[in-house]
């Protein structure tokens, strides 16, 4: 099917073109000329959100590093589109074949299509100020990042333990450092390593200057004016060998930032692997957050077992399962999330899921599997657009029978196109 074809077919199931087009360039990456963009934008890209165009991770010693050490060219990491007057937020995959260009006529960006006679308005998402400030040493957006235009986000850590060992989720690739580069965020190449997997003692060293910093970071953050219109502030972490010690350590993290601006009067997540103990659930709720996450990635307990092996092994299915469950008598119905990927396993299986979650009161989100370089399943086959659409279009009305919203708003969720389905416009879709 031609591009013009699968755009149309597309817009039938849909019924949007914000979602149509969204979904196309996240599906076809753009083409983007990283090095033009460096000559011709002033400020570029220090000012801009970026990234490199591609990594080259290796295990080199049993530690995860990104292994490119050429120059390589920085590219948008998420631009916003505008379509029919309404601007979405879009994780930008670079492909160098996509019938998606971005070019910059006079300062102007935009994307172009040929095939759809379309040309779709772009701009930048500007990186916030906080990465001018310095807290011991370190720039601030290490501490506290914004994401699409009014997401705060902290990482606990830097790494996820399934990686140590090969049990990693099969369709994840990691965000690896080179080994020369240093950052304010804790690590579990650190811990690993340095201090031979003893958690207690590598938290004594680098829990509390990394809090401190988070804390003054995101004090500027929650007060900038140009992070909005919501501020969604989201907390998240990989997995620990020890799930209780982060957990625990995650939890004062949290409070000290409760302390500073309170998470209740935010939209406000914790996004981590289920606890083993419950009362961690409860726990949560106190310190304030209004939102609890875990992505159990596949349904059913062979798929978990045998696609997140290292997730299973520290909380096998049933007990995530229980975990959901009592999450929702603490939280309320609607204020629990739970993340899939698309595609790695049969439809049936996922919707079967995700209508069993509903039924509890979990609200269920997806991102859409893309094979990875350097993943066990980098040769795998993504799933079509249309079957990603009807998936989508379903999950659509999932969300409206039970009263459900989609994740963040248009202008910070990056990767799915809920909110494009129902073209909030910017607000969280009620
Ligand atoms: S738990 Fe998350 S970070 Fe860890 S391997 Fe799985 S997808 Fe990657």
């Amino acid at each position: 099917m031609n591009i013009k074809s699968r755009y149309d077919a597309l817009l039938e199931i849909l019924r949007s073109r914000p979602a149509t087009l969204k979904l196309l360039i996240i599906r076809n990456g753009i083409f983007v000329d990283g090095e033009e963009m460096a000559r011709e934008i002033k400020g570029y890209p220090e000012k801009f959100r970026t990234k490199r165009s591609h990594k080259d991770t290796a295990l080199v010693d049993g530690f995860l590093v990104d292994a490119e050490s050429g120059f390589v060219p920085f590219v948008p990491e998420e631009i916003f589109i505008e379509v029919d007057r309404r601007e979405s937020i879009v994780k930008l995959n670079v492909n160098r074949n996509s019938p998606f260009r971005i070019t910059n006529t006079h300062g102007r960006l935009e994307i172009h299509c040929n095939e759809l006679d379309i040309t779709i308005p772009v701009r930048l998402s500007v990186r916030p100020d906080i990465h001018k400030m310095k807290i011991n040493d370190r720039p601030g957006d290490e501490y506290v990042q914004v994401l699409g235009q009014d997401r705060v986000a902290v990482l606990g850590y830097e790494g996820c333990s399934g990686w140590f060992y090969g049990t990693q989720c099969k369709f994840c690739d990691a965000c690896a450092s080179r080994p020369q580069e240093k950052s304010a965020r804790p690590s579990l190449n650190d811990l690993k390593g340095r201090f031979n997997n003893n958690a207690k003692n590598w938290l004594a060293e680098v829990e509390a200057p990394y809090i401190s910093g988070v804390i003054q970071a995101y004090d500027k953050v929650m007060k900038d004016q140009a992070v909005g219109p919501h501020k969604h502030i989201h907390l998240m972490a990989g997995n620990m060998d020890d799930a209780e010690a982060e957990w625990r350590y995650m939890l004062r993290l949290s409070a000290a930032m409760n302390e500073v601006h309170s998470f209740s009067n935010h939209d406000s997540y914790l996004n981590l692997i289920p606890p083993r103990h419950a009362s961690f659930l409860e726990l949560s709720k106190k310190i304030g957050f209004r939102n609890i996450q875990f992505n159990m990635e596949v349904y059913g307990e062979n798929y978990y077992k045998s696609i997140c092996a290292d997730k299973h092994s520290k909380v096998p299915f049933d007990m995530f399962l229980t975990r959901l469950r009592e999450s929702v008598e603490i939280f309320g119905k609607g204020y629990v999330r739970c993340g899939f990927v698309f595609g790695v396993q049969p439809d049936d299986i996922i919707k079967k899921g995700i209508r069993e979650l509903a039924g509890m009161g979990v609200v269920s989100d997806y991102t859409i599997f893309t094979p990875k370089r350097g993943t066990p399943w980098e040769k795998r086959k993504r799933p079509d657009e249309i079957r990603v659409a009807n998936f989508a279009r379903w999950l659509g009305t999932i969300y409206d029978d039970y009263g459900f919203s989609p994740l963040y708003c248009a202008m910070s969720s990056r990767s799915c196109i809920m909110n494009e389905l129902r073209v909030s416009d910017g607000s969280p879709a009620s």
